[in-house]
């Protein structure tokens, strides 16, 4: 689903360059979670932005689907985004003025689906989340687990493939920050490609495998729970 092939990011020139990512070589398959852990300011920032095509990398190749996202258009760039790709941030970012359902239906009525679709869609989400008896809540009204759950269906509501979160539990205790590692976990495996940011060991467990990343280079990753498919060779 995602490939990314000898990414690198630099940030700034001369004496003050960074090399935020450096020669990144990572693929996650639907089905797959994969957690990418690592210190602060190893990059696990820097490649969630430009896995979900936020930023470019300064070299290397990004492909979602198949296609090189550097390839793509302005307007083909941003319907991917919209449609193909959804993001948790460690802060929620839900929208103040809008209940937990209508959250939801922001990127559905964005894809242009009628309010009536889209908030069955988002109901339906919302009740695989066990929040159905808190869709129509606004946010200061739930607590920080209940807003990060609410975060995640609107990331993953519609057809999104590829689900990226940074940190996602960073503002949870460890009850919440499991469970919304499950979620993503189980959300993962109806088929969507995930990556989660996060410095916590015991959190990144949760994934199918762990890539350790230190000063912008992959130094270690856990080997890939086998599936069906190395049975078959594949
Ligand atoms: P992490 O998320 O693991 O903490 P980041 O991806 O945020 O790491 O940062 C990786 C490195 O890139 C750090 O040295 C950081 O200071 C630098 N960096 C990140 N974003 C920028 C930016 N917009 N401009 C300059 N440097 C940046
Ligand atoms: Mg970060």
């Amino acid at each position: 689903m995602i490939e990314l092939r000898g990414v690198t990011k630099v940030y700034g020139s001369g004496p003050a360059e960074v090399r935020a990512l450096d020669e990144i070589d990572l693929s996650v398959a639907p089905g797959e979670l994969v957690a990418l852990m690592g210190p602060s300011g190893s990059g696990k920032s820097t490649l969630l932005t430009i896995a979900g095509t936020l930023e470019r990398a300064t070299a290397g190749t990004v492909l979602i689907g198949g296609r090189d996202v550097s390839r793509l258009g302005k307007d083909e760039l941003a319907r991917l985004r919209r449609r193909s790709i959804g993001y948790v941030f460690q802060d929620f970012n839900l929208l103040a003025g809008l209940t937990a359902v209508e959250n939801v239906m922001v990127p559905r009525e964005l894809d242009g689906l009628g309010h009536r679709r889209a908030r069955a869609e988002a109901l339906a989400v919302l009740e695989k989340m066990s929040l159905a008896d808190r869709a129509e809540r606004f946010p200061d009204d739930l607590s920080g687990g209940e807003r990060q759950r609410v975060a995640i269906a609107r990331a993953v509501v519609g057809e999104r493939r590829l689900l990226l979160a940074d940190e996602p539990t960073g503002a949870l205790d460890s009850v919440n920050g499991e469970a919304v590692m499950r979620l993503l976990r189980s959300c993962c495996r109806n088929g969507v490609a995930g990556i989660v940011g996060t410095h916590d060991a015991q959190l990144a467990a949760w994934a199918d495998r762990v890539v350790f990343l230190r000063d912008g280079r992959i130094v270690d990753r856990t080997a890939p729970r086998p599936g069906p498919e190395s049975l078959l060779g594949r």
